[in-house]
């Protein structure tokens, strides 16, 4: 029986999340049960909840999850002051997943704009794949779907640890199974490179990409097969290159083109932009929850995130090796 506990956006604060009793109101949905403050926030973030679980597993999987046997209870602590975070936690049993618990803080307005959408993608994708992930994969697919200001300060980060050598190499990131010592630049950079890789074929084939690396431990070769590039060094520098530029978008026009299923690499640069883009965002109950901007309605107008691309240029990492760091954050 392997546990693993996935830690959340914030993971400075798990301590304190977990200090103390939070919960003065409960709430239950199909696959939720909510503590929180008040009734009114237990109602609002487990309906938040259920309508994300629905709609991100259709956004990433193609299709809404079954309902699992147990809720998953979700520990909510909400405070206009407290820092967004949170963690969730489950067991992977005999190709199985159960024992869900979550545990979330924030203002209100940030957890369920943030906070909640990467919980609840950490359960979808164990749900799916009942396996470990690389925590780049799905750390940074997580971060994909929370609100575009936490988006930006990943991108500012991401700038900041490129060009003060706190960069990972991909073989590396490739392979860590467990958060590393120094945990920020992993976060920064596997959200920058799932935002690159969902750019340019969609959620659902970033899901397709994970799933062919996991089975074979291969993923260069599944990134030949979903992306059409020989290797994970060479997808390092294609990235790169892509992050000096300002993260440009693909081009609409060359979109549309599937990959190859096999095959060497050829021009990657055509045949990256050739691919599928993110499909057009669903409105959502979520979406039109008032007083509140949802993933949803801002996924199609992502803002520019602000970024130095010259101070990349200025500085690369051109190994992309990280530097030791004693500090751990957990
Ligand atoms: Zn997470």
């Amino acid at each position: 029986m392997l546990r693993r506990s996935l830690e959340g956006l914030c993971l400075a604060w798990l301590a304190a999340l977990l200090a103390g009793p939070v919960s003065a109101a409960g709430y239950r949905t199909a696959n939720f049960v909510v503590d929180a403050p008040t009734a009114e926030q237990a109602r609002r973030i487990g309906d938040a909840a259920e309508q994300y679980r629905h709609d991100l597993a259709v956004e990433w999987l193609g299709g809404p999850l079954p309902r699992w046997s147990r809720p998953c209870p979700i520990r909510a602590q909400v405070a206009p002051q407290l820092g967004a975070g949170g963690a969730t936690s489950f067991v992977f049993d005999a190709g199985e997943v159960f024992g869900w618990t979550m545990s979330i803080q924030g203002s209100e307005e940030r957890i369920l704009d943030s906070v909640l959408p990467h919980e609840i993608t950490h359960t979808i994708f164990a749900s799916h794949f009942r396996r470990p992930l690389p925590r780049w994969a799905d750390e940074g697919a997580c971060t994909t779907v929370e609100h575009p200001v936490e988006r930006a300060r990943q991108h500012r980060l991401l700038i900041e640890f490129l060009t003060t050598q706190r960069g990972i190499a991909f073989p590396e990131m490739f392979a860590m199974r467990e958060y590393p010592a120094d945990v920020l630049p992993l976060y920064a950079q596997g959200y920058s490179l799932a935002r690159f890789l969902i750019e340019r074929g969609g959620r659902r084939r970033y899901v397709a990409f994970v799933g062919d690396g996991l089975g074979g431990n291969d993923w260069s070769g599944a990134l030949g097969r979903h992306y059409g590039l020989p290797d994970v060094a060479q997808l390092q520098g294609v990235w790169l290159e892509w992050v000096r530029q300002g993260c440009p978008a693909p081009p609409a026009a060359l979109v549309a083109v599937s990959p190859p299923a096999t095959g060497p690499a050829g021009d990657w640069s055509a045949r990256g932009r050739g691919q599928s883009p993110d499909p057009a965002p669903q409105p959502s109950a979520v979406a039109s929850l008032p007083g509140r901007r949802s993933i949803y309605a801002l996924q199609a107008r992502r803002p520019s995130e602000p970024g130095s691309a010259t101070a990349v240029t200025a500085q690369p990492p051109a190994t992309g090796v990280a530097a030791p760091e004693t500090a751990s954050v957990r």
